[in-house]
C-alpha cells in the first residue's frame, strides 16, 4: 500500500463509527489534531471536534497525500493562487526555492478521490494554507504576508463542484445542528 493510502486509511479509522450518518464532510486533518502540518504538529480547532461528534467527517491532508513528508519545509504559491496553479500560471515553492507543485497537484487529486469515494459535497479546510486555504493564502514572498485567494486543493475541489468552507465557519454550522 502506498504511503498516502496508509495515511488516509489511518486518518479515517477513527471516523468509521460515524460513517452511517448521511451528511459527510471532508475536513483538513490538521484541524482535527492530526499532526500533519509542516512543523509536525496539528492545528486542533475545538469546534471541529464538536462538529465531528455530531456529523460524519473524513480527514484528509492533501500535502501528505501528495507524498510530502512530516515535517516539511513551508511552501507558498508564487505567481497567483491555487486556480492559477491549475492553469499553469503559478507554482508552489519552498522558501529555499524547491518547486513542490507536482506534490500539491497530486494531493489535490487524491483528496478528490476521497470525496468521490464517500459522496462528499462539502469540505471544511484550513484557511491560509497553500493547499487548503479558501479565502486567503500567503502571498508567495515567505514574509508572512497574506493575500486573497485559494489553495491548490480548494481550487480543485471547487472546480469539481464542492462547497469549501473554513474553520471559521464551523461555529455557525454548529448552531444549525
Ligand atoms: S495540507 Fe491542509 S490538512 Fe494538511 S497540514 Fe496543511 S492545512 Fe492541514
Amino acid at each position: 500500500m502506498a504511503d498516502w493510502e496508509s495515511y488516509l486509511a489511518s486518518a479515517g479509522r477513527h471516523t468509521t463509527a460515524q460513517m452511517e450518518r448521511p451528511t459527510i464532510y471532508l475536513v483538513s486533518a490538521c484541524l482535527l489534531g492530526v499532526p500533519c502540518a509542516y512543523d509536525g504538529r496539528g492545528r486542533l480547532v475545538p469546534e471541529l471536534s464538536a462538529l465531528a461528534s455530531r456529523v460524519s467527517v473524513v480527514p484528509v491532508c492533501p500535502e501528505v497525500a501528495g507524498g510530502l513528508p512530516i515535517p516539511r519545509p513551508t511552501a507558498e504559491i508564487v505567481g497567483g493562487d491555487g486556480g492559477d496553479v491549475w492553469d499553469g500560471r503559478a507554482r508552489v515553492v519552498t522558501a529555499a526555492g524547491a518547486d513542490v507543485t507536482d506534490s500539491f497537484l497530486r494531493g489535490a487529486e487524491r483528496a478528490l478521490a476521497v470525496v468521490r469515494r464517500h459522496g462528499i459535497s462539502v469540505a471544511i479546510l484550513k484557511q491560509r494554507s497553500p493547499s487548503c486555504g479558501s479565502a486567503c493564502i500567503y502571498d508567495g514572498t515567505h514574509s508572512g504576508t497574506l493575500r486573497g485567494g485559494q489553495g491548490v486543493t480548494t481550487a480543485f475541489l471547487r472546480r469539481h463542484g464542492l462547497e469549501v468552507l473554513a474553520e471559521g465557519d464551523v461555529a455557525d454550522m454548529l448552531k444549525g445542528l
